[in-house]
């Protein structure tokens, strides 16, 4: 049986490998040369070009599993950690790819044997997805495989939005896409939720495991289709996910990796309730930082580095929610690089930076959080509607080094939103204000930028103290993300 995390890992890539499929290495979180894509955040975007026909890897199949986060940019999950049983900030997805090769029949019979036969995964409790018009798909799923017509379900465009669609699959807003099925597990009638395309699908019953891409078009910056020059397939299945159902549990946050992080991160701040959320939260979060610190982002006031910044500073409220009366964070990595097996090969060789600069981190917003918190509880106690205003926001954000998404994380457990746009707007004022002072103040819209071309070359010491940075040699600021993302 394949159960734990790391059989999944060798299990998947073993029979991708066994039917002819290069085994290929997780690439870099770090998008290499491509300014389009904030982070890595699916198995495919190491293959962009051979999906173009621009680059020819010597082999024509592929199997990863691939490091992804999804912390911002087109696919951003942030804000459904400690929410939902499915969502991470990082997460490993399992994927196997055809350039010009195979296409959907057998991509579409390699998943289902795959589910059925090495997992087997009883088939009454799967149902799929295929988008609206592919009839192909349908006959493939029915006839071939012989799922029942009522389990195969066609999902349309979001009104008057071409392609915007759960069913039809892109990376960015150019590249490589199409039309894609996909394949649901039904955690029981116990969860709420409903199936695909039903208006209860948000919930956490029906958890989508597989996603099966079949690659056809490269969108183009003004919305035209370009075909692919070969049909390809691209598919990708969180591990986390298929690692709950192989455990038996419902959620991600149930399984062997969380567990042990949830523990430990219990242990050092000293909380006995394992279900708590802030504990979740932190399980998350020291993962997806421990992660692209290795892969050479460090914690800055702007572009993939204020990602990552934000991210730490939630762990750390988090831990403050819970607490926590001395640093805690980065004493999680040594029980992430146990559990992550061969999959942590990176955070062992950056173990010393990681820790350093977590702790560093942790260390100089722990002086200001506490204060910072007391003001935005005073402020919302004073609330008499449910929305914060983007003054105090911005005050959070200016003097207390609150990104906005924090000051929107602890509203929401109030069910109090921010005003992003008064944020936005507070912002701009000052902006405008440095710049009439003749350009000496902060240019905050750096903080929102990320950079472009990034190439990592590698950690430098910087000072005696030991404190180290990653060099990034820069393009221009190509995307600006939305404050609060
Ligand atoms: P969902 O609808 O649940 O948000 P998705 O449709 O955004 O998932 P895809 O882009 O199709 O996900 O990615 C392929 C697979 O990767 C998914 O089927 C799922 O198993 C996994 N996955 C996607 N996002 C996450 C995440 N944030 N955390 C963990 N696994 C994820
Ligand atoms: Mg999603
Ligand atoms: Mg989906
Ligand atoms: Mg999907």
């Amino acid at each position: 049986m394949f159960q734990t995390t790391t059989e999944l890992r060798s299990a998947f890539l073993a029979y991708f490998g066994n039917n002819g499929h290069q085994v290929v290495d997780s690439s870099s979180l770090v998008p290499h040369n491509d300014p389009t894509l904030l982070f890595t955040n699916a198995g495919m975007n190491q293959f962009k070009e051979a999906f173009l026909g621009l680059e020819n890897r010597g082999y024509s199949r592929a199997t990863t599993s691939q490091r992804c986060v999804r912390a911002g940019g087109k696919h951003n999950d942030l804000d459904n950690v400690g929410y939902t049983a499915r969502h991470h900030t990082f997460f490993e997805m399992l994927g196997n790819f055809s350039f010009g090769d195979y296409f959907k029949e057998e991509a579409i019979s390699y998943a289902w044997n795959f589910l059925t036969q090495t997992l087997k995964l009883p088939t009454e409790k799967l149902c799929v997805t295929i988008y609206d018009t592919d009839d192909e798909a349908f006959e493939i799923w029915n006839k071939k495989i012989g799922v029942a017509a009522e389990n195969i379900i066609r999902i349309g465009d979001n009104k008057g939005a071409p392609y915007a669609s759960d069913n039809f699959w892109q990376m960015g807003d150019t590249g490589p896409c199409g039309p894609c099925s996909e394949i649901f597990y039904d955690h029981g009638e116990h969860i709420w939720g409903g199936r695909p395309g039903t208006p209860e699908e948000d919930g956490d019953r029906f958890i989508e495991i597989w996603n099966i891409v079949f690659m056809q078009y490269n969108r183009q910056a003004d919305g035209e289709m370009k075909p692919l020059p070969k049909p390809s397939v691209d598919t990708g299945m969180g591990i986390e996910r298929i690692a709950a159902i192989m455990q038996g549990v419902h959620s991600n946050y149930e399984i062997d990796i969380f567990q042990a992080l949830i523990k430990k991160a219990a242990e050092i701040i000293g909380v006995e309730d394992l279900e708590n959320k802030s504990l979740r939260v932190i399980a998350d979060h020291i993962r997806s930082c421990s992660f692209l610190i290795a892969d050479g982002v460090m914690p800055s006031n702007e572009g993939r580095g204020y990602v990552l910044r934000r991210i730490i500073r939630r762990a750390v409220r988090h831990g403050n929610k819970l607490g926590a009366t001395d640093t805690f964070f980065f004493k999680l990595l040594p029980t992430l690089i146990e559990v992550m097996g061969d999959a942590g090969k990176s955070l062992v060789e950056a173990k010393a930076i990681i820790e350093k600069s977590l702790k560093a981190e942790e260390e100089q917003f722990a002086r200001t959080l506490e204060r910072g918190l007391g003001i935005l509880d005073a402020a919302l106690n004073e609330l008499d509607t449910n929305v914060l205003d983007g003054e105090t926001a911005f005050k959070l954000y200016d003097t207390y080094g609150f990104p906005v998404d924090l000051t929107a994380d602890v509203c929401r457990e109030r069910d109090i939103t921010v005003d992003e746009a008064g944020f936005e707007a507070a912002m701009a004022e000052q902006r405008s204000r440095a710049q009439a002072a003749g350009n000496f103040g902060t240019d905050y819209n750096t903080g929102l930028k990320i950079e472009g071309e990034t190439e990592f070359c590698g950690y430098t010491e910087l000072n005696g103290e030991g404190s180290v940075s990653a060099i990034y040699v820069g393009g221009e600021s190509v995307e600006t993300l939305a404050a609060g993302q």
